[in-house]
């Protein structure tokens, strides 16, 4: 006889129980999408931490890399990050075919990694169940707003431009890209 376990995730707007199949994660019953949610509630409250450092210590040093905010073709807006600056152009082409079309960078932040867990932390209410780093900014919610006025006051770091610019001109035709690169 096999064991079948239903998530135990209750909704806190509703108080209902998810009760989708589940595996056994950590010791509590739960389905993908809400282990990958309590998997950020745990990650999100090291970003509120952070946050409370950074502020207390404006000078304390961040990792290395970029943080980016931007919009894809689904419509959602992804906050991602990239360890080394020179990977910043190729993520940029992959998120491009990932999500078939052009994606659109309202903002790209010094700070890799503490920057994205700080937003991540902060704009949390707004991120979406099982759908990786991406935020619903189709609510019409103070945070959706609030997010995406956020990245478009900071907009594009300018020791980024010259990657964003390399992504914009391959996006706009790929082909002559790579063949210029061979040439
Ligand atoms: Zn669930």
């Amino acid at each position: 006889m096999t064991l079948t376990y239903t998530c135990a995730w209750i909704n806190r707007h509703t108080g209902e129980q998810c009760s989708k199949p589940a595996k056994v994660q950590a010791n509590l019953p739960l389905c993908s999408d809400h282990h990958q949610a309590r998997t950020y509630r745990e990650k999100a409250k090291r970003g509120a931490e952070l946050l409370r450092y950074f502020k207390e210590n404006p000078e304390a040093p961040r990792s290395a890399g970029w943080c980016y905010i931007v919009h894809l073709p689904d419509c959602t807006v992804k906050v991602g990050m990239v360890g080394t600056e020179g990977r910043l152009s190729a993520r940029l082409a992959e998120l491009h075919e990932d999500f078939g079309g052009n994606v659109d960078i309202l903002a790209v932040l010094p700070g890799g990694k503490d920057t994205e867990a700080v937003l991540h932390s902060h704009f949390g209410s707004i991120r979406i169940p099982g759908k990786g780093e991406r935020f619903d900014v189709t609510e019409p919610a103070r945070v959706s707003g609030e997010l995406l006025s956020f990245a478009l006051s900071h907009g594009i770091h300018p020791e980024a431009l010259p990657a964003v610019e390399e992504y914009r001109e391959w996006a706009d035709d790929p082909d002559a890209w790579a063949a210029r690169q061979l040439a």
